[in-house]
């Protein structure tokens, strides 16, 4: 099978546009706690499935499933390479389609973090030492602060099998973090993130937007 519509890729919209209310729906909660460890994607936390926990996009539903970050970032917004991305995936229990919600991260000594933040940096180094680390989660504070608009498009998974079964929601403003949180997270080594793939025939929209969020 040819492959056309792999991820990542540069973030150059083709047109701008106004989303309609409810396009995008953030059902996850005020807190959640995920099971922080090693694996296929680098530091990855899984989220038991919980039916409360999910995002709707344009009306279908995706269950909260798990969060992983590349170092660094790996789409491109506008050809700027951000130092990391946060990926939050989310799978259609139906069809087993997948939405990530991406959200390019920038390394600033001024970032204001959040407490949960500062617990984060304890949950990743000890994450390091021992196998499965519970770490406990506040949602809310993964957005960056202006999330009226977002970059919508049709991709693929970019890693292994890169399955082309996901919608990709990518925040263009990054999110700072502090330098102590990013050394926390991805110790001395980049972490694996795919380079760039071809866009062919696809359209990138700039989604101007109001989401709805239950907390
Ligand atoms: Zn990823």
């Amino acid at each position: 099978m040819a492959w056309d519509q792999q991820s990542p890729i540069n973030l150059r919209p083709s047109f701008t546009s106004k989303a309609p209310a409810g396009y995008l729906h953030l059902a996850w909660g005020s807190a959640i706690d995920g099971f922080l460890h090693h694996g296929d994607h680098g530091v990855e936390v899984i989220f038991p499935p919980t039916p409360s926990k999910y995002l709707e996009l344009e009306g279908k539903r995706f269950l909260l499933r798990q969060f992983h970050l590349h170092h660094p970032a790996e789409h491109l917004i506008d050809g700027t390479l951000h130092d990391a991305e946060l990926h939050v995936v989310h799978q259609n229990l139906d069809d087993a389609t997948f939405a990530v919600v991406g959200i390019p991260l920038t390394v600033d000594p001024n970032a204001k973090e959040s407490r949960e933040a500062a617990g984060w940096v304890k949950s990743f180094t000890a994450a390091r030492e021992s196998k499965t680390v519970a770490i406990p989660l506040k949602p809310a504070s993964w957005l960056p602060v202006n999330h009226d608009r977002l970059y919508r498009y049709e991709g693929s998974l970019t890693t292994e099998p890169f399955t082309e079964t996901v919608s990709w929601i990518v925040f263009p403003e990054p999110k700072a973090i502090s330098p102590a949180l990013f050394a926390a997270i991805f110790g001395e080594h980049p972490q694996k993130a795919r380079g760039i793939q071809a866009r062919n025939r696809r359209f990138i929209i700039d989604l101007e937007l109001t989401i709805s969020i239950s907390r």
